[in-house]
């Protein structure tokens, strides 16, 4: 099976608690596994960054799936590409928060020459970095 990796940016509806997202990221673990999607969701500020990555089909349709969500909003696909292998493997969908984008300034400026999060001044590659030294950094 030939992977792909697809990355979007989204804004959280209004009425979101923390406890929704958590709720999200539970379900998403279970149904990724079964699909064999790997993949990692960052929220902060309101804001989602999400990975998948997989098989074509399954990819595909789980994003229009997320498309459909009225718990996020504005979505923006960043990247979608043919990949050689999973930067995710093992993780089927991985929460990581922080409360503001302070919290994970020390990592973000890494990559980005600005401590405001906003993922789409960031490429998709770097945007792949960015997550999976941030679920580095939470396994540790
Ligand atoms: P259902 O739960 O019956 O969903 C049917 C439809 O209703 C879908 O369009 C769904 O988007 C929408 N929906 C479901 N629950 C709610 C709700 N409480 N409020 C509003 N709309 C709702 N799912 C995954 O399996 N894997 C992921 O990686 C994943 N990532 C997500 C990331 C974000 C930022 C968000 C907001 C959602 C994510 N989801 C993910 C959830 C996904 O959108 C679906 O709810 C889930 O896949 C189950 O969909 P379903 O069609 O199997 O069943």
């Amino acid at each position: 099976m030939q992977l792909y990796r697809l990355l979007y940016y989204s804004e959280a509806a209004d009425n979101l608690t923390l406890q929704d997202v958590k709720s999200i990221a539970e379900k998403a673990s279970i149904k990724n596994a079964s699909l064999l999607i790997s993949g990692g969701l960052l929220y902060c500020e309101s804001k989602f960054l999400q990975i998948l990555e997989g098989g074509i089909r399954p990819v595909n349709k789980l994003f229009e799936t997320i498309l459909q969500d009225r718990r996020h909003k504005n979505v923006n696909l960043i990247h979608f590409s043919r990949v050689s292998k999973r930067e995710f493997e093992g993780w089927d969908m991985s929460l990581v928060f922080f409360p503001t984008s302070r919290d994970f300034y020390p990592e973000y400026i890494k990559y980005s020459g600005d401590d405001s999060f906003d993922p789409l001044s960031l490429d998709g590659d770097i945007c792949v970095q960015f997550l999976r030294g941030l679920l580095e950094r939470q396994k540790r």
